[in-house]
């Protein structure tokens, strides 16, 4: 695997595991400076939080913009936690890549090739989350796109696929896992929050992926989820997340990993 540089601090190797975790979207001052010291107490290192978001409907809340990546700024002088944020089209892109540590690149963009291709000219790590409705190989081909000007600090997101089954949002796809690894030589980070739409669901699916082999997980954490303007259902408490951090960890343990 690739060795993936994501600031001085944080680097993921063979022998260690990425936890990301932080709320859907970034929604005010309090929320996200608030959960990120929280989740920096646990031993997370690097907050998540959209501020561009791409929603299903557009009368629903679509993110603070550029006001949300200054935020995630302050939370990361406040805490020195690295930022993963989505960038989501090609005029925002020099924008985000000013704020963001890694690039999140959204399952509806997985196919965008043109910004694709823009995003392989800046040299950041960037985080390529599956289309829902794509292949493992048609993944990987995108993740070409990226590569193409030489960056390989690339970092494939299993994030659930569309099926015939309606019991939940996504179906995770674990087989994946192996796969990638098989194919290529950049790490499987698994987000069990979108596959799973509820919170009950989250733990069990995240497990799942990291006894599969994951090398890291991305997680919607919220300090109060019941007022969370996107994805409400499916974000876990602070406390519900430390939970799941110390089995991680465990599984983690017996892998001969260390959770970074
Ligand atoms: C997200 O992680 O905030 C997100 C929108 O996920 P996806 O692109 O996988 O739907
Ligand atoms: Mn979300």
């Amino acid at each position: 695997m690739v060795d993936i540089k994501i600031n001085d601090e944080i680097r993921l190797t063979d022998d260690k595991f990425l936890m990301i975790a932080g709320p859907c979207s970034v929604e005010s001052e309090e929320q996200i400076i608030g959960v990120a010291r929280q989740l920096r107490k646990i031993g997370v290192n690097v907050l998540r939080g959209g501020a561009f978001k791409p929603r299903t409907c557009p009368d629903s809340f679509q993110g603070l913009g550029e006001d949300g990546l200054k935020l995630l700024a302050k939370a990361r002088d406040a805490t020195g936690m690295a930022i993963i944020t989505e960038v989501m089209d090609m005029d925002e892109l020099p924008l985000v890549a000013e704020y963001a540590d890694i690039l999140q690149i959204g399952s509806r963009n997985s196919q965008n090739f043109s910004l694709l291709k823009k995003i392989s000219r800046y040299d950041k790590p960037v985080l390529l989350k599956r289309g829902f409705g794509n292949t493992v190989d048609e993944l990987i081909s995108s993740s070409k796109y990226l590569s193409m000007n030489g960056n390989k600090k690339i970092m494939f997101s299993e994030r659930g696929i569309r099926t015939f089954e309606q019991s939940t949002r996504f179906t995770l796809d674990i087989s994946a896992i192996p796969v990638l690894h098989e194919k290529t030589e950049y790490p499987v980070i698994i987000d069990p929050s979108h596959p799973a739409g509820v919170n009950r669901y989250v733990e069990p699916l995240a497990l799942g992926g990291t006894a599969a082999g994951a090398d890291g997980l991305m997680i919607e954490v919220h300090p109060d989820p019941s007022k969370a303007l996107s994805d409400s259902a499916q974000q876990l408490t602070v406390p519900q997340f430390q939970n799941l951090y110390t089995k991680v960890k465990n599984i983690n343990a017996v892998l001969g990993k260390t959770v970074i």
